[in-house]
């Protein structure tokens, strides 16, 4: 195995099992050695400290696999993916769901690598060159499952740091335009090939449950609502009426769509394209008021560089939402920035409703389901927040 060796004192990271290894940290690295390479990591000292996937070209030059010298073979990777599909398909209840991370890259061990189900249809994202070198290995694990479908969803931007092209298609079966999927006992419509993300928001599982219990009788905005889950939420849980508001025409065609997937009265709900920053302020102008609303905005931090305008951005709508709410009212705010830590955007919410004039009671933190897994090592797989209040 290829030797990469640390400059000295840069191995404290690596013995505290941390996923990943930038280029700066590095002193030599074997002149050989390809992308995707599995090479073995040393201190200064020469001590062995782990193994991974080396990317010579990409500022985050190694992806670890283990931290010890197990052989890293078909073996090693077909007992990680089963280890991370076993607990999930066995121990979970799927009460009324077919949706589900199966795998989640480091939060799995196998960084670079995701896999999502949708009923009988699998979709997978390859985002490191080492998984992309065993690319046909993991379609043919995937084959095991048994599925109807199963398409390849490789378009994350991070591929291209990697140094890999994008790519999406289906390598088994025929992918139908939309298929049927069901969470909680809700049915929505999920367009694999162009959906966001892999299709679907998988990730807000437990707050969109919180949704469906916590808006009887309630008037709703779902703002950023892409197609519509959570007002299909709102209106399962018994809503007075919801208006999906987000930027994209296609999105809210979707959610139109998935509404009446769910028998749900039409009169009951209102899509808005519109600039939610924009929308929110007319409705204050027009003295709208509702009992609920849910902020979901895409990543506003794409980098650490921009932290404080995003902070601005998040306080402003948060401040535009409270003031439109009755007292009383539900405020179900969220943030997928991983750059945005929850302490530092519940901060953001509090000033939010200092400027605004409102009292917060937190009832309840929030973040991705349970298939969304945090590997303790790696704190910036913590990417979603949501915080649910009562503005009083
Ligand atoms: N809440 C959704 C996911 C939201 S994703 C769910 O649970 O499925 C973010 C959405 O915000 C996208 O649909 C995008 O079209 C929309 N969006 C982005 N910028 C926007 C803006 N300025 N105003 C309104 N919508 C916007």
């Amino acid at each position: 195995m290829k030797k990469l060796i640390l400059r000295p004192g840069r191995e404290k990271s690596v013995k505290l099992h941390h996923p990943w290894l930038f280029s700066g940290a590095v002193s030599m690295l074997e002149s050989d050695a390809v992308p995707g390479e599995i090479v073995g990591v040393f201190s200064a000292k020469n001590e062995f400290l782990g193994q991974g996937f080396v990317n010579p070209e990409s500022n985050l030059i190694l992806h670890f696999l283990s931290f010890d010298s197990s052989k890293i073979d078909d073996a090693f990777f077909e007992n990680r993916f089963d280890q991370a599909i076993a607990w999930r398909k066995e121990k979970m209840h799927w009460h009324q769901t077919n949706l589900m991370r199966l795998i989640y890259s480091e939060a799995d061990y196998l960084p670079g690598l995701i896999v999502d189900q949708y009923a009988d249809y699998l979709v997978f994202q390859i985002s490191s060159v080492g998984m992309e070198k065993r690319r046909d290995w993991i379609i043919e694990q995937l084959k095991k499952l048994k599925p109807k479908g199963i398409y390849e969803r490789s378009d994350s931007q991070v591929r291209s740091q990697e140094g890999l092209e994008l790519r999406c298609q289906p390598v088994l079966g025929v992918m139908p335009d939309r298929i049927e999927v069901l969470e909680n006992g809700m049915k929505f419509w999920v367009n694999l090939q162009q959906g966001q993300k892999t299709g679907f928001f998988i990730d807000q599982r437990d707050s969109r449950k919180m949704v469906l219990d916590w808006t009887r009788n309630a008037k709703v905005l779902n703002a950023f609502s892409y197609s519509g889950a959570f007002s299909v939420a709102a209106g399962l849980g018994g809503a007075k009426y919801v208006i999906s508001l987000d930027s994209s025409e296609a999105a809210l065609n979707l959610a139109q769509k998935n509404w009446e997937l769910n028998g749900l009265e039409n009169s009951k709900h209102q899509v808005w394209q519109a600039d939610a920053f924009e929308a929110l302020r007319e409705l204050k102008e027009k003295k709208e008021k509702f009992d609920f609303i849910i902020l979901d905005p895409p990543a506003f931090v794409k980098q650490r560089s921009s932290l404080e305008d995003a902070a601005r951005g998040y306080k402003d709508i948060n401040l535009q939402a409270m003031q439109i709410l009755e007292p009383g009212g539900f405020l179900l705010s969220s943030s997928c920035s991983q750059h945005m830590d929850r302490f530092l955007f519940q901060k953001i919410v509090h000033d939010a409703s200092v400027d605004a004039q409102r009292s917060l009671q937190y009832l309840k933190f929030l973040g991705a389901g349970m298939d969304h897994p945090i590997a303790s090592q790696h704190p910036e797989g913590e990417y979603l927040k949501s915080l649910f209040c009562r503005v009083l």
